[in-house]
């Protein structure tokens, strides 16, 4: 079985970014160990199902709202073992590999700032970046967590094509926001708000809440039948 075989059996969604494609440019933002290995196997695990489709309802239940966030924390603590996996399996086959943390840092490397998980599965052409800012994929919208594998085994034959926004026309997350923090852009650095997505669970916080708030990743179409439905709907 190959690397990539072995990554596909473990994970939901895969992909491979070649680190060179943008070099310079990764160079001068994290220094020059980001490249000392070409390649980034990226993986995406799922968030539980059944969580997601309760967000809507975590506004109002604070027993909701902590398992959303217990979630977010157990999912990346699922995928770290996931790549733990998959690192020691690309380690027998004679090559190195380093597992990114949930905050994108290793000390293994010796980065000028975390690399991104999400930066690293957009490079690796996954997805799109929503209007929300969230990494987004054709099979499962953004109800995913992200983990990446730094290597030097040769995974050229494994680039995918870039994968154009689907976000179009939908403005789902953009009316949906409770903290009116997404604007409708195509550009997610200008869409998204983060001072004001910040503002809003700083004060959910200040209320006594959870501090979590996912009707963004819960609306978006891609990933939600409901609201693709709808959305359908409202296109025909
Ligand atoms: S997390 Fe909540 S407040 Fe922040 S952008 Fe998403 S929906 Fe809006
Ligand atoms: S809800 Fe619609 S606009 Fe927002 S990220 Fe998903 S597809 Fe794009």
């Amino acid at each position: 079985m190959d690397i990539m075989q072995y990554t596909e059996n473990l994970t939901d969604i895969c992909g491979v970014a070649h680190l060179m494609e943008d070099k310079e440019r990764l160079i001068e933002t994290y220094g020059d160990d980001i490249c000392k290995y070409p390649y980034a196997i990226v993986v995406g695990h799922l968030m539980d199902h059944d969580i997601i489709e309760s967000i809507p309802l975590s506004y109002n239940d604070d027993k909701i709202a902590q398992d959303y966030l217990d979630e977010y924390f157990n999912s990346h603590q699922r995928a770290a073992k996931i790549a733990d996996k998959i690192a020691d399996f690309i380690k027998k086959q004679g090559f190195d590999a380093i597992v990114l943390d949930v905050s994108g840092d290793s000390d293994e490397v010796n980065l000028k700032m975390p690399f991104s998980n999400k930066a690293s599965a957009n490079i690796a052409h996954i997805g799109w970046l929503g209007k929300n800012n969230l990494m987004t994929t054709k099979e499962f919208g953004p109800r995913l967590t992200w983990v990446t594998i730094l290597t030097n085994a040769d995974l050229k034959d494994y680039i995918k094509d870039e994968q154009d926004s689907l976000c179009g026309d939908c403005k789902l997350c953009v009316n949906a926001c409770p903290g009116n923090a997404i604007c409708d852009d195509p550009d997610p650095r200008k869409s998204y708000d983060p001072v004001a997505c910040g503002e809003y669970l700083k004060q959910r916080r200040d209320d006594g809440h959870p501090v979590a708030c996912g009707m963004c990743l819960y609306i978006c179409p891609y990933g939600n039948e409901k609201t693709a439905k709808l959305r359908s709907n409202a296109e025909n």
